[in-house]
């Protein structure tokens, strides 16, 4: 099995066995409900596809779905096991789900992205519905895409369904909001994270500018924060002083703006805080001695190993967890799923109040002192995995009566 999958079990395994949640709960939760894989012929090419609907206790599977290189199996399921956490632990009536297809994106034709869209919705079909799974954006799915999914998804049902996706452009029933939703998410975070700790002027490093991290920039930047580093996988920039947002988002790269360094270089900043919104495992237990930022907020998915994170907070590092920093998302597509079912219009200042109120809730729980979850004894995430668990635990008990 490979690493991402197993931290992830772990966590599930580690934490739930160290929390005391029930046994049969765990047990359910280390194996998905349903996994489905088939292939999509495609231009001489038989791609591998996947979705993976991990648990339903809370809710129908809610996920994204990506298009790219190196998805596989493994990935999918570790995904889906994260969303089944975010989204007990903002307390959304949602179970977990992810799905994707191993392809590389940059190579596609407009025409050939169109053939896959359709392919893997025909695949995914008897497997998906408005309250079964409502599939989502995630890497390299935009709203564009979604909304040819969804159009697929209605003609094979032969109803308008537009509750059967989130993510989908505003025209054609999508929420306001929804593309900004996980980096506003983050920024929410980041705000509630300098209150707490009566920050002033910290200086942020933000690895990753895809649409998460560059929208975390824009909120910080129009909220007068400084953003003294920003990469992404080409290479780096850096500003004592701090960018402004007419240097970063205006003409040519942010990558011409400012000192160059690379990615690595980025990590090991003397800022206050270090944002990760690029992928997973960039900070292990190699790198995480070198750390010198004080707080680190995960707003990719797993960017920080549960060994590097030991190693952390016992530098006295915060690290702010995953399921909780990048539930943006999620959070705004509950808003759309609810929002295509009732016939209802939400604003985008309601999404981003919804959104910014849900964190903001998980926030203050997680970083509650609690006796049950003792800061000596539980890694915030092992807390944030056992607050989203016991959420779990008690609707599984609730449901158990019934079988
Ligand atoms: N792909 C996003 C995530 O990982 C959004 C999922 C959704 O909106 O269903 O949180």
């Amino acid at each position: 099995m490979g690493k991402f999958l197993k931290d992830v079990k772990k966590q599930i395994k580690k934490s739930g066995e160290k929390g005391g949640i029930k046994k049969e709960l765990l047990k359910k939760l280390l194996s998905p409900e349903r996994f489905l894989e088939f292939t999509i012929p495609l231009n001489e090419k038989y791609l591998h596809a996947y979705r993976c609907q991990h648990s339903s206790i809370l809710g129908p599977y809610k996920g994204g779905i990506r298009f790219c290189k190196h998805v596989d199996r493994e990935e999918v399921e570790a995904l889906s096991i994260l969303m089944t956490l975010k989204c007990a632990l903002i307390d959304i009536p949602f179970g977990g789900g992810k799905g994707g297809v191993a392809v590389d994106f940059q190579k596609l034709s407009g025409e050939l992205l169109e053939k896959l869209a359709k392919e893997y919705v025909r695949g995914l079909f008897p497997i998906i519905g408005p309250d079964v799974d409502i599939p989502a954006p995630d890497i390299n799915t935009n709203e564009d895409i979604i909304s040819l999914m969804e159009e697929e998804y209605s003609k094979i049902a032969r109803k308008h369904s537009p509750a059967s996706f989130t993510g989908k452009k505003i025209e054609k029933g999508g929420v306001a909001g929804r593309v900004e939703a996980t980096g506003y998410g983050g920024f929410s975070v980041l705000e509630e994270l300098c209150v707490k700790e009566r920050l002033e002027t910290p200086s942020v490093a933000v690895q990753g500018f895809g649409n998460v991290g560059s929208n975390f920039v824009k909120f910080a930047l129009e909220n007068n924060y400084r953003i003294t580093a920003i990469s992404n996988e080409e290479g780096g920039v850096e500003s004592k002083e701090g960018f402004s947002a007419e240097t970063i988002f205006k003409d040519c790269s942010f990558l011409k703006k400012g000192k160059k360094i690379n990615n690595e270089d980025l990590l090991e900043k003397d800022v206050d805080i270090l944002v990760l919104a690029a992928v997973e495992r960039v900070i292990t237990k190699k790198n995480a001695p070198k750390i010198k930022a004080k707080y680190i907020i995960n707003l990719a998915n797993g960017p920080v190993t549960r060994k590097a994170e030991k190693i952390l907070q016992e530098k006295g590092i915060i690290v702010v967890p995953d399921v909780l920093a990048n539930a943006g998302g999620v959070a705004a597509s509950y808003c759309e799923w609810v929002q295509s079912k009732e016939g209802i219009k939400y604003s985008k200042e309601d999404v981003f109040q919804f959104i910014a109120a849900k964190l903001k809730k998980s926030f203050c729980e997680l970083f509650s002192k609690d006796e049950k979850y003792p800061k000596e004894s539980f890694l915030l995430s092992e807390k944030a995995v056992l607050l989203a668990l016991s959420r779990l635990e008690k609707k599984f008990l609730e449901t158990e009566k019934f079988n």
